[in-house]
């Protein structure tokens, strides 16, 4: 943003919270930003390690026959390390990509072009990110079979559901390891352990999760995991596909042919810096992720207490026990979903909706949960993360109740539900 831009900004952003009776804590800068499942600023200590592949160590790392070749292969060697340490991987298990979207396509279209003699079905659920539905989509009109499971109340898949769909000819289970949008942590130790009793390959897109939630790719049975640097404090465009290489190994077709770099699983030149930058933002996460884990806990009770203790009728969507540690996903009943968010204009938060067109479409993941249009359309989810404080949550908690309850005021539809309609039955 330049600063003409930026200051204007500021100026609307000033000129909508003039009238808020919530006071702005001494050090805290508005807009605050709350929607780190949607993205995360780079780690200064990320960026430092990155800067110097941008301009006196630029080389490519598949030149083999001079220094700036060997200074970027040894950087992209340490990286491959940090990343596949923090999943309990070995390095030559790690390829890199643009990210969790290519990983996903990679994943799935790899597999199911290599294991088509052996089956031609897919499972995955209906709760999925756009990069796995999408191309499972693809591959249906390629004349795949796909099951697309449905999920409990709580976003979790049901175990028996996975067992009873896998038949005979399915080759690939593809399931999410946490939630991008309601935080569900799902039991992806039990599905890897399934399907490796079934002879199914498992595959788990762990953008969410990677970084956020311990994971182990030997003791969870996973056989390819997709992850991506720009939710762990790394930068945007660079992720990686761990594939597993024996027990039993996993075989998969590329998508895209040239220089055969990445072990001809992924062509293309290397992207040094962002790779340099994930491997430092893996590093990071395996030091603090324990320590940083409790502390977004604790951020998340306590917005959590303290929108639910100004407001009543605040409905949690999705399992609160099984949950990112910086994920809350609420509904905030007889309230309209549009008003809401433009009153709230301070904060960067998620609708929860995809925004198609000029109206407020809800979510598939929230109809999937089984909430009705409205309470689906009256939705945020508050991604909590590394650089959030406790100041700034207790003023999002201020301005949330504060919008909410100048809505319900204006709005009669309040009225008639405080005398007994249930929303959520
Ligand atoms: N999968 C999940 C669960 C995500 O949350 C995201 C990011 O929004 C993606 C895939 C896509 O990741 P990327 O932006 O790295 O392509």
């Amino acid at each position: 943003m330049n600063s003409e831009k930026a200051s204007s900004a500021e100026a609307r952003i000033a000129i909508m919270v003039e009238g808020s009776r919530v006071k702005l804590p001494a050090g805290v800068h508005l807009p605050i930003y709350m929607d780190n499942q949607a993205t995360t600023a780079v780690d200064a200590r990320v960026l430092a390690e990155m800067l110097p592949y941008f301009t006196e160590k630029f080389g490519n790392a598949a030149s083999r026959n001079h220094a700036f070749g060997w200074e970027a292969e040894a950087a992209v060697k340490t990286a491959r390390e940090r990343v596949a340490k923090l999943i309990g991987a070995s390095s030559k298990e790690i390829v890199f990509t643009s990210g969790a979207t290519e990983s996903d396509n990679l994943a799935i279209k790899g597999v199911a072009e290599v294991y088509r003699a052996k089956g031609n079905h897919i499972i995955t659920a209906v709760t999925e990110h756009q990069a796995v539905l999408d191309t499972c989509k693809r591959l249906e009109g390629y004349g795949y079979r796909v099951t697309y499971l449905p999920v409990k109340k709580d976003g979790s898949i049901a175990l028996d559901h996975l067992s009873e769909a896998i038949d005979d000819d399915t080759i690939l289970v593809t399931l999410m390891a946490a939630h991008n949008e309601i935080g569900v942590v799902e039991p992806i130790s039990e599905i890897g352990e399934l399907c490796r009793e079934r002879g199914v390959i498992f595959h788990t897109d762990a953008a969410q999760g990677v970084g956020k939630i311990p994971i182990d790719v030997s003791r969870q049975h996973l056989d390819l995991l997709s992850l991506s640097a720009h939710k762990i404090y790394g930068p945007k465009g660079v992720g990686a596909l761990y594939v597993r290489s024996k027990n039993p190994p996993i075989e998969l077709a590329p998508i895209l042919d040239g220089g055969a770099q990445e072990g001809g699983l992924r062509s293309g030149t290397l992207n040094v810096p962002g790779i340099v930058g994930l491997g430092k933002a893996c590093e990071l996460c395996q030091q603090e992720m324990a320590a940083e884990s409790l502390c977004l806990t604790s951020l998340r009770t306590r917005l959590l207490e303290k929108i639910t203790s100004g407001l009543d009728q605040v409905y949690v969507n999705g399992s609160l026990a099984h949950r990112l540690p910086g994920n809350l996903h609420l509904s905030f009943a007889h309230v309209d979903g549009e008003s809401l968010l433009m009153g709230l204009h301070d904060i960067a938060v998620s609708t929860g909706s995809a925004c198609k067109s000029a109206s407020l479409e809800p979510s598939y993941v929230l109809r999937a949960l089984g909430l009705d249009d409205e309470l689906a359309q009256c939705s945020i989810r508050f991604g909590l993360g590394r650089f959030n404080t406790e100041a700034e949550v207790d003023y999002v908690a201020g301005r949330v109740i504060e919008t909410v309850e100048n809505l319900r005021e204006l709005s009669t539809f309040h009225e008639s539900g405080k005398q007994g309609t249930d929303l959520t039955a």
